[in-house]
């Protein structure tokens, strides 16, 4: 096989340029399939908003589609239409977006024929707007509030929007395709707000079936409900953080723990390398000072790429076979490691976190050590972080994956 293309490249290369987020497309499939295994008949949704969680829209979506999956979720229209503009089509998979204001592309995404998300009877007037002016019949999702006080109608609202959704689809304008929810506590088995949305759900699709609707889709389930609540699964399952091989549920489990394998992996380059007497101060604000002489290791990545300015003097690096914290402040382009007695060469490769499998830590030890969760750590790694796929297959628009990796991009 040509060494340029990207699934020859094993993922603990070293990267060509100061850092890189490796994203390893043939796990993200992997995850899929072992989500698939738990769900039965109802399909899986890829949620890949928010850039894909930090990984590549366009890339993990092209791999969902590899991997059989025939739904993809976003938040935005925007991240909506750039799947369609993309070239995945509307006969390769289904689009759903949820995040809508009024000044939205409402008519751009009935052309596009994306699935649309509608909370509330202001929304149905922007969708049936949006259909008068571009003479086509839209596809939406009405969205109960079962509990979680976010997007969604309440209950003492749901059955006017539910009989003008069902007036709208009577005259032809539109299909009622899916009827939703979000779970508030799904990662908290055992949650009563559980048992009491699930609840609620059953009642908002009664009031649907009596309104006369037959929605292809009832979706409730997002990552932990996925995993440990199977009589939420109903036709669909939205699946974010799972896919990318994390655990919604770190206390009662690791990714291995559900059959799942982190994709990212972040990495970078050693700027600088030098050896430096006792008592001398570390990156801004001198909270930490070197105890003896020693060496301290400059690695190129700060807050301006996503790092936490939380992970000051806890973040977990692997370089050299162990284990480092950061050393003092994490600044906004660099950081640094403090490796006592040990060496180490300028544009030696520091791990900040992958799979884990040799030892580097993990997103979930990141998320562990800054006080927040993994779902944050991977989103937030910033557009100055190049992102490099390994394992495609390039068979889903038919492309080879050096073309898709053009079109595709971080
Ligand atoms: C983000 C999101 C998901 C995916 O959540 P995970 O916990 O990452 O699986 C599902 N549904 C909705 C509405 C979301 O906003």
């Amino acid at each position: 096989m040509d060494s340029n293309l990207p699934g020859s490249n094993p993922p603990d290369s070293q990267p060509a340029v100061r850092a890189e987020a490796l994203v390893d497309l043939a796990a993200l499939r992997g995850n899929l399939d072992a989500l698939r295994a738990r769900t039965g008949s109802a399909a899986v949704m890829s949620v890949v908003k928010a850039d894909a969680y930090g990984h590549g829209l366009v890339p993990c979506a092209l791999a969902a589609l590899d991997a059989g999956v025939t739904w993809l979720g976003t938040a935005t229209p925007e991240e909506a239409l750039a799947l369609r503009a993309a070239g995945i089509t509307a006969d390769r998979a289904r689009v759903l977006c949820w995040l809508w204001t009024p000044s939205g592309p409402w008519e751009q995404a009935v052309t596009a024929e994306i699935d649309i998300s509608v909370s509330g009877e202001w929304a149905l007037r922007e969708v049936l707007a949006a259909v008068r002016a571009t003479g086509r019949p839209a596809r939406i999702h009405l969205k109960a509030d079962t509990g979680l006080g976010r997007n969604g109608a309440q209950p003492h609202d749901w059955p006017a929007l539910v009989a003008a959704a069902r007036a709208a689809e009577a005259e032809g304008l539109l299909t009622v395709a899916g009827v939703w929810s979000h779970f508030a506590c799904a990662d908290e088995p055992g949650h009563p707000a559980n048992e009491a949305q699930l609840a609620a759900f059953r009642e908002a699709l009664a009031v649907a079936e009596a309104a006369g609707l037959r929605p292809e889709v009832r979706h409730l389930a997002n990552s932990p409900a996925t995993l440990l609540m199977p009589e939420a699964h109903f036709d669909l399952v939205r699946a974010g953080l799972a896919q990318y091989g994390l655990s919604p549920v770190p206390e009662l489990g690791g990714p291995a723990d559900f059959g799942l394998r982190p994709v990212m992996t972040l990495q970078a380059r050693l700027a600088q390398v030098k050896s430096v007497p006792a008592g001398h101060g570390v990156s801004y604000g001198h909270t930490y000072t070197t105890a003896g002489r020693t060496t301290l290791a400059l690695v190129p990545v700060g807050y301006a790429d996503g790092i936490p300015r939380h992970a000051s003097s806890t973040g977990p690096v692997w370089l050299g076979g162990k284990w480092r914290t950061v050393a003092g402040r994490v600044a906004m382009d660099q950081f640094v490691l403090d490796l006592g007695g040990d060496q180490a060469e300028v544009g030696d490769l520091a791990v900040l976190f992958g799979p884990g499998d040799r030892g580097e830590p993990t997103a979930e030890d990141w998320a562990r050590a800054c006080g927040t969760i993994s779902y944050e750590i991977v989103t937030r790694i910033g557009v100055r972080v190049p992102r490099r796929y390994v394992g495609a297959l390039g068979g889903a628009l038919g492309g080879t994956p050096v073309e898709r990796l053009e079109g595709g991009g971080g």
